[in-house]
């Protein structure tokens, strides 16, 4: 009975949504990007913007310019983005970089604004509800296991684990599950112990190798609601899509184990949430791999190009089995471009959309407007003559340096000489009430809610 409640309850909840959104009134906004992308700090400049609108840079644009009041709404969200406390964290001396997204998150803001001409006169003021929704993009890694079972999941890892660098990476453990027997019965102890080794090999190849590619999604960032015992699986070498165990077995037990994953905590992600987005901010950190080398951008295109799958609509994705996807733009952002010279940021962009011409063209295919804008959501680094000024992270005082080289293109074998980045920290005199100095924070959120206002 509560399951009929709670989905009644979900279902009159989208019929107000739907409502709202035809009407033009509330806009869904979905924030993602590999965990580091910058989502907690973009999201907190986002609000940044809209709450001092009168006197940053959206104070001359229409139709901001009509913009009247903000409300960011502090109670009543389900799941809230910590907004204060990112802020407390800036605003800190020395300042700190906010806290990372490691769950989903919700903001709500309100914007008011003045009616203009004849028309809007007669309308009288209008408002907006902007609802923006935080996830960490590994989720959307989880997407392709949809189409999967536990056996062919495991003939997909045997190829990644066969590959340098993930071999290396996974060490002994590689032999360890090699040598268990799926059909033989199941040691829990044991699956508990691989568990946490898998989940430690998924962090070593994101740390040591910039991967990105790192499955299931979330081991690395579980969010809450799901049992932790339910997320005690392995892929096992041994087990093919032929494989069959009794009750009770290896095989058994983590192929059911995975078969809620995928039918629960994955697809109940798309049902609940990203099915209700109507807009989509990607953003991508794309100077660290540079600076990490070839190995590191094959994996990011790789996993940017699973992340992107989400966003590709045709008749045959994945996706449309379960819900008619509606997001109808995409904004694809490099992010923290303040770290290199401003002649330079322009670069990095075309160097990400260089990464992803093929999938950026299949999204637009699939009828979704995409537009790509190099960001920083707080410029912790000016220029001063032909060098870059900033302070780092747990130094005093600051230092002067000139950021390496970025290639007007992207090479095709992804051979980059990257630039060399500095832990910057955020600049000093940062506060709530005060715009933060940005970079082309304005003309995302003009795109964003362009149409709506
Ligand atoms: P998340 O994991 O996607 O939520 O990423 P965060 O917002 O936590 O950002 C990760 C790190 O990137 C921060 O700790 C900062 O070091 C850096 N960072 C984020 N945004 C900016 C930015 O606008 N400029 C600069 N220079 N660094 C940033």
């Amino acid at each position: 009975a509560r399951m009929v409640k709670a989905k009644t309850v979900n279902w009159l909840k989208q019929v107000r949504y739907q409502a709202e959104r035809l009407t033009g009134q509330r806009i869904r906004i979905g924030v993602t990007g590999l965990s580091g992308a910058g989502k907690t700090t973009f999201i907190t400049s986002f609000i940044n913007q809209l709450e001092n609108h009168q006197r940053g840079l959206l104070a001359r644009r229409p139709p901001f310019d009509r913009l009247e009041s903000v409300r960011w709404q502090r109670d009543g969200v389900e799941q809230p983005f910590p907004y204060l406390s990112a802020l407390a964290a800036l605003a800190a001396d020395p300042p700190r970089w906010p806290e990372s997204t490691s769950d989903l998150s919700r903001v709500v803001i309100d914007l008011r604004f003045r009616p203009h001409g004849l028309l809007g006169k007669l309308q009288g003021s209008r408002t907006l509800h902007i609802e923006i929704i935080d996830y960490p993009g590994e989720w959307l890694l989880d997407l392709p296991l949809l189409g999967l079972d536990y056996g062919r999941w495991c003939e997909q890892l045997q190829g990644w684990l066969s590959q340098e660098p993930r071999r290396s990476l996974a060490g002994p453990l590689l032999e360890r599950l090699t040598a268990i027997d799926p059909l033989a019965p199941v040691d829990a102890g044991l699956l508990a112990e691989l568990t946490t080794e898998w989940t430690a090999f998924l962090h070593r190849c994101r740390a040591d190798a910039g991967l990105s590619r790192n499955q299931p999604g979330r081991f690395l960032l579980p969010g809450q609601g799901v049992a932790a015992e339910m997320l005690q699986f392995v892929p096992l070498p041994a087990v093919n899509q032929h494989t069959q165990g009794e009750s009770g077995s290896w095989w058994h037990q983590c192929s059911t184990r995975f078969d809620y994953y995928r039918d629960y905590v994955v697809k109940g992600f798309y049902d609940q949430h990203f099915s209700t987005l109507d807009r989509q901010i990607l953003l991508v950190d794309m100077l660290t791999p540079m600076d990490a080398g070839q190995a590191a951008l094959v994996d990011l295109k790789a996993a940017l190009e699973a992340v992107l799958d989400s966003f590709r609509y045709g008749r045959n994705s994945l996706l449309e089995r379960w819900f008619k996807p509606r997001i109808e733009r995409l904004a694809v952002c490099a992010s923290k471009v303040d770290q290199v010279a401003p002649s330079q940021q322009r670069a990095v962009q075309q160097c990400l959309e260089d990464l992803l011409t093929d999938s950026l063209s299949e999204v637009r295919h699939g009828g979704v407007e995409v537009k790509g804008f190099p960001l920083a959501a707080i410029r912790a680094a000016r220029q001063e003559g032909d060098a870059l000024v900033a302070a780092l992270d747990g130094q005093s005082g600051g230092v002067r340096y000139q950021p390496g080289h970025i290639p007007e293109h992207l090479p095709l074998d992804l051979k980059v000489q990257g630039p060399e980045l500095l832990r910057l920290r955020p600049p000093t005199g940062l506060h709530r009430n005060e715009p933060f100095a940005h970079y082309r924070m304005d003309d995302l959120i003009d795109w964003t809610l362009e149409g709506d206002g």
